[in-house]
């Protein structure tokens, strides 16, 4: 029935049934039947090249990934009140990646549920509520994380910051508030403004959350020294430092198992989401001895299904595969020849104003002369890829980002496709659009 059923009837149903704020991705959406590796298959056996689902990280229906979470499922799923091997098994894959500071977990379901946790872990271990947070950042769906999510509350249906949540600009070094030199130390010091500000009102900083390349926003990379300067200036007002690595984490950045990594500081709590199961829900908090410790105040954390033997299985082998693989290193290798390529492709098409990013998460961004942001033209670029076989998304303020964060099995011959038709793309006549 459901191969028969047209797509036209599932819309139909959908529109009916389900809630409208759900979007589908393209005009004509595509139904897709199967995953194979970086690869998603339609109804009609179409394959298609994916380079935007970074959940699928280790490769759609990574065959060990689905046989360990087949075989435990098969034994036994129960919560994480009993003992079982697989959830010590996947913290310690995760710690064996961290800095010895960052040593104690809770799991959890999805990067909304990591985001929650650590704000509640926040509260408990400063007893402050005020949250800095960046413009146009976003860290999940649940209540507390819309509050802190300016990608939301300051878009279409929002209304604006809450009176505890506090926005520093985009540090955005292409077409922020600060470009060119010492962009790093310039947005460090609009995060102390916001930090002066919550002291104005005879408050304190609870903690200040950023992703390390911020996602939504249009793969923004932090200006160097950025993230640093920031730790210091929120440390020395006495909150703690949250690195919400839901996109960036385990292994995408290439040169660094983590995007904080990247900028040379270790966090008080790093969330981490979307690649950890590999397309099942599973997530998780990591924290140092002291938060958690704060944390631990009497009341129980319980969660019935974060941390149970299935999900620790499928983590464990994500990460396991992650290593094994060497998935790292290549996307290093091929995030690199990717970005040098995409380089060279913004000499050929000057709309490209800028290529950004770190291993197999990277943004082009499409502008006129004058840097004016050129949505239209992004979207029809997405929209036509998807005519050659190939998913991308779009993303950014402006809607005029192009995103490359495709499972990270992603192969330099992969890269070399992408290539040959974003540039027989660019190549059309959509100027007018
Ligand atoms: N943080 C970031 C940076 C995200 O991109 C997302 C999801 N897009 C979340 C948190 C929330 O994760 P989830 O959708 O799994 O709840």
């Amino acid at each position: 029935k459901t191969l028969e059923t047209s797509n036209a009837e599932l819309i139909a149903y959908r529109k009916q049934h389900l809630g409208k704020s759900l979007s589908l991705q393209y005009k004509v959406p595509i139904k897709m039947v199967r995953g194979a590796g970086q690869y998603v298959i339609d109804q009609f056996g179409r394959k298609y090249l994916d380079t935007v689902n970074n959940v699928a990280h280790v490769g759609h229906e990574n065959y060990k990934v689905v046989k360990a979470g087949q075989e435990q499922m098969a034994l036994i799923n129960t919560n994480s009140r009993y003992l079982h091997d697989n959830i010590n098994a996947l913290a310690e894959e995760l710690l064996e990646t961290l800095p010895p500071e960052l040593s104690v977990l809770h799991f959890v379901n999805s990067g909304s549920e990591a985001n929650e946790l650590a704000i509640r872990m926040v509260k408990a271990a400063t007893g402050q509520r005020d949250i800095i947070a960046s413009e146009v950042g976003y860290h999940g769906n649940s209540n507390m994380c819309i509050d802190i999510s300016s990608y939301k509350f300051d878009g279409k249906g929002g209304s604006g910051a809450p009176e505890h949540t506090h926005i520093f600009p985009l540090p955005d070094a292409f077409r922020g508030k600060y470009t060119g030199e010492h962009t790093g130390e310039l947005y460090a010091e609009e995060v102390q403004k916001q930090i002066d500000s919550i002291h104005k009102k005879g408050r304190g900083v609870g903690a200040f959350i950023i992703e390390p390349i911020i996602s939504c926003g249009g793969q923004v990379e932090l200006p160097e020294g950025f993230l640093a300067k920031a730790y210091e200036k929120v440390r020395a007002a006495g909150g703690l430092c949250i690195s919400d690595e839901v996109q960036t984490g385990c292994g995408r950045m290439g040169k660094t198992f983590w995007g904080f990594q990247l900028h040379d500081v270790t966090p008080d709590i790093v969330t981490i989401g979307k690649p950890l199961g590999n397309g099942h829900p599973l997530a998780a908090v990591v924290c140092t001895r002291d938060v958690a410790d704060k944390f631990a105040n009497g009341m129980e954390y319980f969660n019935t299904f974060g941390g149970n033997p299935v999900s620790c299985a499928i983590g464990a082998e994500v990460i396991r595969t992650v290593k094994r693989e060497k998935l790292q290193e290549n996307a290093l290798n091929v995030g690199e020849f990717l970005k040098a390529e995409l380089h060279n492709l913004s000499q050929e098409f000057p709309i490209i104003g800028d290529v950004r990013g770190q291993g197999l998460f990277l943004g082009i961004e499409l502008v006129d002369a004058d840097k004016n942001p050129l949505a239209a033209q992004t979207d029809y670029i997405a929209d036509r890829m998807k005519d050659h076989g190939i998913l991308m998304s779009t993303d950014g303020p402006d809607h005029n980002v192009l995103k490359i964060k495709p499972p990270i099995v992603f192969t330099k011959a992969n890269a070399e496709e992408l290539l040959l038709y974003l540039r027989k793309v660019l190549a059309e006549d959509f100027m007018k659009l």
